[in-house]
């Protein structure tokens, strides 16, 4: 995971807010009717949307990765936004997210529902459903997926969609984040027990399905392949035998069991795994908890 620093881009994301804000304003009701999931996505046209222009300051302050799993990110289909304090949440659920650790959640936010029937409120705590300091962005999590008979389909298993509204404190805003969640040279990714955010980055990792077989896979392979240019492993990857002999001669000098570096093998030469895996390129340059 890494280090989301919120500062550097919240002039941008309130920017768009606060124009969307001034949009909906009922000038006879004195009130912002805040609804995240029509005129949010509608105004002030489809094409060019609040939520695709927060999408893009997201995107930009998170360098165009998954907030999650680290997927890089385009914003043109593969995105969604997170609501860290989810949709739905009351004031007790709130809360949870409102720490000291976490200062940006706790002055900048008020509860849409509650904002929306205020009375001509201020705008120094935007509504949390449109709010920059509450989005960030994540990927839809899809996986290539083999069905039984062979078939590949694409199955959504990870980050925003099976964290709904479970609990997820943003980790990925502490600094230190790099020493809470790491990952290891099997591909598994941990809470470490040393971190006093460990019990949260295990809720953290569970909300999000960052254990999810595939993916482990991937952050596997990456580590496989750590140690060649990323230009050839982008350029032996197009042709299938190239792509084949690579992984294979790679994976043989291993430890891993052989039947699991016969499923990477078998996964990893099919096209549609192959384009997933290069949307992590991130683990590439990941510094591997390797003996
Ligand atoms: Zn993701």
């Amino acid at each position: 995971m890494q280090y989301i620093n919120k500062e550097s881009d919240r002039e941008a994301g309130n920017k768009i807010t606060e124009a969307y804000l001034h949009e909906i304003w009922i000038e006879d009701e004195q009130r912002y009717p805040v609804d995240y999931n029509d005129s949010f996505k509608k105004l002030p046209n489809k094409a060019n949307s609040y939520y695709k222009q927060m999408t893009q300051v997201l995107l930009n302050n998170q360098n165009h990765y998954c907030c999650y799993c680290m997927r890089r990110l385009t914003g043109e289909g593969d995105t969604t936004l997170e609501h860290i304090i989810p949709q739905t949440a009351d004031d007790k659920d709130a809360l949870y997210y409102q720490r000291d650790e976490f200062p940006m959640l706790k002055k900048n936010i008020k509860l849409s529902v509650l904002f929306s029937h205020e009375h001509n409120p201020d705008l120094a705590q935007l509504p949390h459903s449109v709010c920059y300091d509450n989005l960030v962005a994540s990927c839809h999590g899809m996986f290539p997926t083999t069905k039984h008979g062979g078939d590949i389909e694409t199955d959504g298993h990870s980050c925003n969609h099976p964290r709904g509204a479970k609990c997820a404190l943003p980790l990925y805003f502490l600094e230190e984040i790099n020493t809470i969640i790491t990952y290891e040279i099997n591909g598994s990714i941990l809470a470490n027990p040393d971190s006093p955010w460990c019990e949260e980055a295990k809720e953290l990792i569970q909300s999000a399905q960052l254990t999810w077989e595939t993916l482990s896979d991937i952050r596997a392979l990456w580590y496989v392949l750590r140690d060649i240019d990323i230009n050839q492993i982008i350029a032996e990857g197009k042709n299938e035998q190239s792509r084949m002999d690579l992984i294979q001669d790679n994976l043989y000098l291993t430890e891993y069991s052989e039947k699991r570096i016969n499923a990477l093998i078998a996964k990893f030469t099919k096209k549609q795994y192959w384009e997933c895996f290069l949307l992590y390129d991130w683990f590439h340059s990941y510094h591997w908890n390797a003996a």
